[in-house]
């Protein structure tokens, strides 16, 4: 018996549902839903955004309503005009089936007269913002005086916009016998006190976990090896020089090894567990919160709760056991409204979860590739590039000038720049051209996959498109994805493997749209910036996972196979560790462009400048010399913000 049946729907809801396509009602509408139709109560629902409420409480109206009486029955406040007409019009979708039933939206901005027409007409349901309902009743406009249920949406928002007062009146036109239905994210006093002050006895239910449909949560997985999970946590690490995140091990004694991991290899990371005392770890949240921590590397019984703001990304470095831990890990982040990533390394056999949290999460996964080597290269010197550019200039730095160009005078600008980025280029080149690609790909085993699957799967020959849009044009996959596919007027399937940094991204597609992408492209403008799109050098793991399944190429790589290899003062080599904090002598004193590969890297070198700073109490020796291009100990994300 479906689901929905369960719950007491009837015939034309469960027909209309079908059409929706809801398979299960999510946790909200499994609790609201039988309480509402069983009998006419008063009900308080604290539920997130995207949890399904409008359906929690549409369902039981609709079905409640009486179809044959031509008045007026229902109420619906919803904050906004979009709201309001969003509602509505679901409204309609799940009553289609029903004969008879009217639904109105009631809004500002519109004729009022022909809303009062169109009620007039006989609706059973009037769906209004509190202003123009209000504005409604002082003209005479509208009979609300009858109606048996009042719906507040949204309740603490509408209360945030200040619509208090309205409320109050309009509440205070209804008769007392009505149903009031409260929805609402979160009870602040104001909603506690409508609550009171117009219902009897409410009912209460509270949903605890978001049904991610409408989140701003991505989840990608990343398929391994087994023995590639730590190399691929760092890869993913510096593959995205912002990531501010929370790292998920199962066990505490994981957690403690990959955290010290991180840390040998010059990352700022720092464990969270239970074996540490309180102490200890109020220091890490506190290093954390300050962003002098970029991967927080916890167990989930630590990490419960965590509200920092702007972690880009939750890292599932093992999956838990259970489906709602999930649920509360990727929660850390795409807090407040930001965008914010949940990634799975994941083995072959544990593919099958993938799939059963897609089905829980009601959200897809997008299947993606370790980046290469190279790409990472692309990244990071990209990054660099940015960087330099929106470096603010102290003018601290006039006064060595004069001794810096001495040394630098004969270099044109073009050579200067070569030898800048350079500086870098050449240690990560060093870095990863002895590593193996560790990407691999789930072939057939997720057949259940969305509409991208066909292509993840068969991209030999693609290309790979650089293009200078990105996440600080408020873009992320998703949406750049759409974007592509309606400026160049492609399919769904033809864009792939599309991945949005901060200031820059990457995209696949068929060689038979190069032209296209590249005339079509390098032609528009997004919001008066000249949009600038290049082939990329790599491939986007497009062939190269493929080209390196099985075959030799592996083999002739073997020797490289070792696990984990340090980093050998890598390109990020200004990772401060929080062991060595960055504050010795030696540590904080050879800033600059070291081109010398020691195997103990500590802060010196990098071009990103976010090690801890304030490790030793800030009152190291004053502003460090120019160790680096960017300042900006904080990580650049605030555009995102
Ligand atoms: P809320 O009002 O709680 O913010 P909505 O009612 O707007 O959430 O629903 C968010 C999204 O989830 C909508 O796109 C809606 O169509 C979808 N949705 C609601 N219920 C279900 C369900 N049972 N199954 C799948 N999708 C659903
Ligand atoms: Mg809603």
């Amino acid at each position: 018996m479906n689901k929905f049946e369960q719950l007491g729907l009837n015939e034309s809801l469960l027909k209309a549902i079908l059409d929706l396509g809801f398979e299960n009602p999510s946790e909200v509408q499994e609790k609201a839903i039988p309480l509402l139709l069983e009998k006419d109560t008063d009900m308080v629902a604290l539920a997130q955004t995207g949890t399904g409420k409008t359906a929690a409480f549409g369902f039981p109206l609709i079905q409640k309503i009486d179809a044959d009486n031509r008045n007026t029955q229902a109420l619906v406040l919803s904050p906004t005009r979009e709201l309001c007409l969003q509602i509505t019009n679901e409204l309609k979708n799940y009553s289609k089936y029903e004969k008879g039933i009217n639904v109105v939206a009631v809004y500002g901005g519109a004729s009022i007269t022909e809303q009062a027409r169109e009620i007039k007409r006989g609706a059973q349901i009037i769906v209004a913002t509190p202003g123009r309902m209000q504005d409604m009743i002082n003209r005479g406009l509208v009979n609300i005086k009858n109606i048996d249920y009042c719906v507040l949406d949204e309740a603490d928002e509408m209360l945030n916009m200040g619509f208090y007062e309205d409320i109050v009146s309009i509440l205070s036109d209804t008769p007392d016998e009505k149903s009031t239905w409260l929805f609402s994210a979160t009870m602040p006093q104001e909603v506690a006190r409508i609550a009171k002050q117009f219902m009897s006895e409410p009912l209460e239910i509270t949903v605890g976990t978001k049904n991610s449909g409408s989140s701003t949560v991505s989840h990608e997985f990343y398929l391994v090896n087994a023995r590639d999970r730590y190399e691929a946590l760092k890869r993913l690490a510096d593959a995205n020089p912002d990531i501010f995140s929370v790292v998920f091990c199962r066990t505490k004694r994981d957690t403690q090894a990959i955290a010290e991991k991180l840390i040998e290899d010059g990352y700022s990371a720092a464990a969270l567990h239970g074996d540490l005392s309180q102490a200890q770890r109020d220091g890490v949240m506190k290093s954390f919160r300050g962003r002098q921590i970029q991967m927080l590397v916890a167990t989930d019984v630590a990490a419960r709760g965590i509200d920092v703001d702007n972690v880009t990304h939750v890292v599932n470095y093992q999956l838990p056991d259970e489906i709602e831990t999930y649920n509360h890990r990727s929660g850390r982040t795409g807090r407040a409204g930001k965008l914010g990533t949940s990634i799975v390394i994941v083995t072959k056999s544990e593919l099958r979860k993938i799939s059963s949290i897609e089905r829980i999460i009601k959200q897809k996964f997008e299947e993606k590739s370790i980046p290469s080597g190279i790409e990472i290269c692309e990244i990071q010197l990209l990054h660099l590039a940015n960087k330099i550019k929106d470096t603010e200039v102290d003018h601290e730095i006039d006064n060595y000038l004069p001794a810096i160009n001495n040394v630098l005078e004969d270099l044109s600008k073009e050579e200067l720049i070569k030898k800048m980025v350079s500086v870098e280029f050449n240690r990560f080149i060093a870095y990863y051209k002895k590593n193996r690609d560790i990407s691999t790909q789930s072939s057939g085993e997720r057949r259940e996959r969305g509409d991208s699957e066909p292509r993840e799967f068969n991209n030999n020959g693609a290309v790979r498109y650089f293009v200078n849009i990105g996440s600080r044009d408020n873009f992320d996959w998703m949406s750049l994805k759409d974007y592509l596919k309606e400026t160049l007027d492609l399919g769904r399937d033809d864009i792939f493997k599309v991945d949005v940094k901060e200031g820059f991204s990457f995209f696949n597609t068929d060689p038979q749209f190069t032209d296209k992408v590249m005339d079509v492209l390098n032609n528009v403008q997004l919001e008066g910036r000249r949009i600038n799109v290049e082939i990329s050098k790599n491939d986007g793991g497009g062939r190269r996972d493929h080209n390196n399944r099985g075959g030799g190429r592996r083999d002739s790589n073997r020797r490289d196979g070792n696990f984990a290899p340090r980093r050998e003062g890598g390109f990020r080599s200004d990772r401060n560790s929080s062991r060595d904090g960055g504050s010795r002598e030696g540590g904080s004193r050879d800033g600059g462009f070291r081109s010398d590969r020691n195997s103990a890297p500590r802060r010196e070198g990098g071009f990103r400048n976010s090690a801890p700073r304030n490790e030793n109490g800030g009152s190291d020796r004053a502003p460090r010399r120019s160790e680096n291009f960017g300042d900006s100990s904080r990580p650049r994300r605030s555009r995102r913000d």
